[in-house]
């Protein structure tokens, strides 16, 4: 399927490794101009050629961190303009609330609220007087199913969903979807730390409890962020104009319930 946005140009944040990655590969496939941002420079800049060779497209990349004002402007000194922006970033670390300070707090609600919202401030307005935009944020399943030892993960995104489920009636009649993927677990270096912390807690191996999460998911397998980029580059497509305000699940099944 032609996706329609061969031309557009996409702000892809977080997007040297993992799922951010996926979704740049997946729009850069589609002919988009793509911006990466990630904050190593090594790696970001590896990502960027390996995705232009694969693609045969151009891949920008800018060192920026996206949690601060400063790297949030790098970004947009880079694609002024974007037709799509990929929220995203590297999540938060798993604990236990009781050791958590309000500065955990503030910089757990930073990262994945407020980033989040300055990005797409920054952005709307143009794209509202084009009459097209895509703005995905990437969240995760514990938005609709808490995630145990994620507590700052569960919090912080939450706020982000809320605030996007309003933004994206108002914006909707000027041609612009907003729309939250919820990723399960996908095979990346994230899933790595949180099922490592998880082992440890629980006096398991890193495979056990890898091997218990998967036994846990319906597909009885670790998402690919292939899997994941091919449906963001869908909801960032000509033809998924009517789809906004959604928060789409892609784990495997693993969310129990019928909605
Ligand atoms: P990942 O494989 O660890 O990749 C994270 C990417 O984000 C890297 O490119 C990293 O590069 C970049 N990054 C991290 N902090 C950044 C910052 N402040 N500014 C700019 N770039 C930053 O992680 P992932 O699995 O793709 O996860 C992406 C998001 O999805 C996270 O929020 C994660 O919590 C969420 N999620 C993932 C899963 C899963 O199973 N993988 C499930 C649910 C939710 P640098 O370190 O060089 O900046």
């Amino acid at each position: 399927m032609d996706l329609g946005i061969g031309g557009k140009r996409a702000i892809v944040c977080a997007a040297s490794q993992g799922l951010g990655r996926g979704c740049a590969e997946a729009l850069a496939r589609e002919g988009v101009q793509v911006t990466i941002a990630a904050r190593t420079r090594d790696t970001l800049e590896a990502a960027a050629r390996e995705i232009a060779a694969e693609t045969h497209t151009p891949v920008m990349s800018i060192v920026a961190d996206v949690t601060t004002p400063r790297g949030r402007a790098a970004a947009l000194e880079a694609c002024p303009e974007p037709d799509i922006l990929i929220n995203n970033g590297g999540g938060e670390p798993p604990g236990d609330f009781h050791d958590w300070t309000p500065e955990d707090w503030l910089r757990a609600v930073n990262a994945s609220m407020i980033a989040p919202i300055e990005m797409i401030k920054a952005t709307i307005d143009g794209m509202t007087a084009r009459r097209f935009g895509r703005i995905v944020n990437i969240t995760s399943s514990a938005v609709k199913a808490p995630l145990k030892n994620l507590g700052l993960s569960n919090a912080g995104r939450s706020g982000l969903t809320g605030f996007v489920a309003g933004l994206a009636r108002e914006v909707a009649p000027h041609g612009v979807t907003i729309n939250n993927v919820l990723p399960g677990a996908f095979d990346t270096g994230r899933l790595q730390v949180v099922l490592g912390y998880a082992a440890e807690q629980a006096g398991r191996t890193f495979e056990e409890q890898l091997a218990l999460r998967t036994e846990a998911i319906p597909a009885r397998r670790i998402g690919t962020v292939a899997e994941f980029g091919a449906l963001c580059a869908y909801l960032c497509s000509m033809h998924a104009g009517y789809i906004t305000g959604q928060n789409v699940l892609i784990d495997g099944g693993a969310y129990p319930g019928t909605f």
